[in-house]
């Protein structure tokens, strides 16, 4: 007797086959071609084709989010030109949220911080930091938060070796390995809450 999953994977596996048996009769592919084929393209879609042509183009991810859309990105000479969906990907076919299409800005907003910038308690300016001196205080005061709020044990007895002096909200900007780096760090420190923009 089949296992469930195997009478799952059978009915997902048989679905494409029927479509694209369906897609082969003459009435059938002639309709869907009215629908997506040349003549839906429009005047814009195609100066955009013009736009890129020559540039060169690598596949990435969008960073935005858990759902991992598929991309183009388009550079000349290492500069970003521009990015797109990726119709290869089988997530997002070509298509990208509003975020995904601002992706660009990531890197050419022009109002974006490219300066450690700090504001010391009760301080109203914000003061430019050196990056490594900034590195160093975020590590001074997770060592200081983890000794003082270390748990051995809970107060029913049990052994926690936990902290709960802090906790991680990850960005949607990182990326799967910033992310993975991040869980380990933390749950190796000690940390109990760790989570992600991206999944929340
Ligand atoms: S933010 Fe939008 S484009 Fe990016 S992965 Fe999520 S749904 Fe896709």
């Amino acid at each position: 007797m089949e296992s469930d999953g195997e009478q799952r994977g059978d009915r997902g596996g048989d679905r494409p086959r029927l479509f694209q048996r369906l897609r082969e009769l003459p009435v059938v592919g002639r309709a869907a071609d009215w629908g997506l084929g040349p003549a839906a393209v429009s005047k814009n879609t195609k100066r955009a084709g013009a736009r890129i042509a020559g540039l060169e183009v690598t596949e990435s991810v969008c960073p935005y989010c858990a759902v991992g859309c598929g991309q183009l990105v388009y550079t000349r000479d290492g500069e970003l030109v521009d990015i797109e969906g990726n119709p290869r990907s089988p997530i997002n076919q070509g298509t990208l949220c509003p975020k995904g299409q601002a992706s660009r800005q990531l890197i050419q907003q022009p109002g974006r911080l490219t300066k450690v910038l700090y504001r010391r308690p009760h301080g109203t300016e914000w003061e430019e930091l050196d990056l490594e001196r900034a590195m160093d205080m975020i590590a001074e005061r997770v060592i200081a938060a983890r000794e003082n709020h270390w748990q051995e044990t809970h107060e029913n007895g049990w052994r926690v070796d936990r902290t709960l002096g802090f906790a991680h909200l990850g960005g949607a900007t990182l990326d799967n390995e910033e992310n993975y780096f991040i869980k380990k760090l933390f749950t190796a420190l000690g940390a109990v809450q760790i989570e992600n923009q991206a999944r929340i």
